[in-house]
């Protein structure tokens, strides 16, 4: 008999020790390309079994967002996903997921700013279906991608909140060779659009020198923000945040990280970089 008195413990012995094989799962909405490849890749290392979740969730999309023309590529989706060697897709459909919409998790103060601002509902959405993957899958270990990284903290948020019993696994954001980060919705870029698009990504990098040089932040993010509006982009925000709390700093500091969305034309591209 095992007597346990905190979490952890509870966890390892009763929850981890009791499931086999151990389950990696990678909830995606489809479009696969490197990016996702990366997270099927970590997970294949770390787990028995990989599932990746394949379902463009309309909860998270906003009355005036992309969920109808959202990429759709199930069969290359099928084919990528055979290649990096995962054992199961789950592609539910809408019904299945969602027979009622009636309950929901909202996940308080990290949601406030940046994409849960001007995505209203958008993170309730993210939750809602994450939630739901966990208990439908039952995964040991979830991936999701830097890239989104209001995500990342928003999930890791309902996960200590809600006691899931989930380890959560980031992955690093897979770049194209000019900086662009890899993205479903880089297809929406038209070819002078593509071609302006890795501007995002050096105003990071650049951002994330001057500030080794000197942390005050409002010099370095005024030269961002001008240099983004005179190369074409309509910037939703470009920000140094505490990688804790998600809240701007003024000075930078080493648990920050820069993060950005713009739009070009009707693309809106997100990106960050950690300090
Ligand atoms: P999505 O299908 O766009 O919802 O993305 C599914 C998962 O892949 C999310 O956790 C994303 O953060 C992650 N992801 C998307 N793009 C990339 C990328 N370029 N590098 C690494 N992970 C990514």
């Amino acid at each position: 008999m095992r007597v346990v008195k905190d979490l952890e413990g509870l966890r390892t012995q009763v929850f981890k020790q009791s499931k086999h094989p151990k389950v990696g799962l990678i909830p995606t909405m489809g479009a696969l390309h490197k990016g996702h490849q990366t997270l099927m890749d970590m997970a294949r290392k770390e787990n028995d079994l990989v599932v990746v979740s394949i379902f463009v969730n309309p909860t998270q999309f906003g009355p005036n967002e992309d969920f109808q023309r959202y990429p759709r590529s199930y069969e290359s989706d099928l084919q990528l996903a055979a290649e990096s060697g995962v054992d199961v897709i789950f592609a539910p459909t809408v019904e299945m997921v969602y027979p009622r919409n009636s309950t929901s998790i909202r996940v308080a103060e990290i949601t406030d700013r940046w994409e849960g601002a001007l995505r209203p509902g958008h993170f309730k959405g993210v939750c809602t279906v994450v939630a739901k993957l966990f208990h439908l899958v039952d995964p040991h270990r979830a991936y999701f991608g830097w890239k989104d990284i209001q995500q990342c903290l928003v999930i890791q948020r309902m996960v200590e909140d809600l006691n899931f019993p989930v380890e959560l696994k980031f992955g690093e954001t897979y770049r194209d060779p000019d900086g662009l980060a890899f993205s479903s919705r880089n297809i929406y870029l038209d070819s002078n659009e593509r071609d302006k698009a890795p501007m995002i990504y050096r105003t990071l990098v650049r951002g994330k020198q001057a500030l080794s040089e000197n942390p005050f932040v409002q010099t370095v993010k005024n030269s961002a923000h001008t240099e983004l509006v005179q190369g074409g982009f309509a910037i939703d925000y470009w920000d140094v945040v505490s990688l804790k709390t998600l809240e701007p700093v003024e000075f930078a500091g080493d648990s920050c990280a820069i993060i950005v969305a713009a739009r070009l034309g009707n693309t809106r591209l997100i990106d960050n970089i950690r300090l």
